[in-house]
C-alpha cells in the first residue's frame, strides 16, 4: 500500500475521504460534502491539501469546496467535464480514461453515467483503490436520475471488471438499508446473511461499514447480480435482457 486514507462522517450520512501520498505529501479530498470535518481531518493529520477530485455535481458532494479552497488556495480542483459548468470554479475538467497523478500515485478517471449524466469515479491502480461516489454503494447503487437504467448497468459493469480485490470507498453510509433490500431479493444467499450480521454489529457499535471490496459486492450486491437466476426469479423476469432485470431491481428498491 503506497497511500494512506482517512474516512470520516460528513453531513447526515456522507463520507469525507482523504487520500495521501507519503512520498510527496500530495493529498486529495474525494468530494467535499461540507468543509468543517474535512478541515478538521487535515489539521489532525497535518496533511496539506493539494487536490480535490469531484465525482459529480450534487450539493452533498461539492458544498464544502469554496470554504476549503479559501483555506487552501493552491488546491487543484478536478471535476467531471460534463458537469463542469454547473459545478462552477474548477482547475481541470476530466472525462473517461483520463490519466491523472496525485504526487507519485497514478489515478485513472472512469466515466460512470447513471446517477448523474457526468458522474465519474477515480481508480488508483497501484493500490487497487476505487472512489465510487454515488455510483456504487455497499450492497446497493445510486439512484438512476439522468440516464436510462441500461446506461447505469453498463457503468456498473465497468466497475465489476476491475480486480476483485479492489477496495471500494463510497459516498454514503447506506449499507444497512441497502442490505435489507438485498436480503429481500436474495433470502437464500448465505454470504449476504453473513454480511448482514457483520454490518449490523458494526453499525450498532457506531463503526462504518466501508470500505468494501469488489469481491464482496459481486457476492452480495443485488445490483451487480442482476444476471443471477436468484435475482431474476425474485423480480419475475427469468428470460429478460439483464439491463431490464437491473431496471426492475432499481425500481423496486425505490419503493422498498
Ligand atoms: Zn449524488
Ligand atoms: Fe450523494
Amino acid at each position: 500500500m503506497r497511500s494512506e486514507i482517512r474516512q470520516f462522517k460528513c453531513l447526515e450520512d456522507n463520507f469525507g475521504l482523504l487520500i495521501h501520498d507519503p512520498r510527496t505529501g500530495a493529498t486529495a479530498a474525494i468530494d467535499v460534502p461540507e468543509a468543517a470535518p474535512v478541515l478538521d481531518e487535515l489539521a489532525k493529520t497535518g496533511w496539506n491539501l493539494t487536490h480535490i477530485f469531484v465525482t459529480h455535481r450534487h450539493k452533498d458532494h461539492i458544498g464544502g469546496i469554496p470554504e476549503v479552497k479559501a483555506r487552501f488556495p493552491q488546491v487543484h480542483v478536478i471535476v467531471p467535464k460534463l458537469e463542469a459548468d454547473q459545478i462552477g470554479a474548477h482547475d481541470q475538467a476530466v472525462s473517461d480514461e483520463d490519466q491523472l497523478a496525485l504526487g507519485s500515485l497514478k489515478v485513472k478517471v472512469l466515466a460512470t453515467p447513471g446517477h448523474t449524466i457526468g458522474h465519474v469515479v477515480y481508480w488508483f491502480p497501484e493500490d487497487k483503490i476505487l472512489f465510487a461516489g454515488d455510483m456504487l454503494f455497499a450492497m446497493g447503487c445510486g439512484r438512476v436520475f439522468e440516464t436510462p437504467a441500461a446506461i447505469m448497468w453498463d457503468s456498473l459493469q465497468k466497475l465489476a471488471a476491475l480486480p476483485t480485490d479492489t477496495q471500494i470507498y463510497c459516498g454514503h453510509e447506506y449499507t444497512l438499508a441497502n442490505g435489507r433490500f438485498a436480503v429481500a431479493m436474495e433470502p437464500d444467499n448465505p454470504q449476504l446473511q453473513e454480511r448482514m450480521q457483520k454490518v449490523t454489529e458494526l453499525r450498532q457499535s457506531g463503526a462504518f461499514t466501508l470500505p468494501t471490496t469488489l469481491a464482496l459486492e459481486l457476492a452480495t450486491n443485488p445490483f451487480l447480480r442482476a444476471d443471477q437466476a436468484s435475482i431474476r426469479q425474485s423480480v419475475g423476469l427469468p428470460h429478460a435482457p439483464v439491463a431490464d432485470v437491473f431496471a426492475e431491481l432499481r425500481a423496486r428498491k425505490n419503493k422498498f
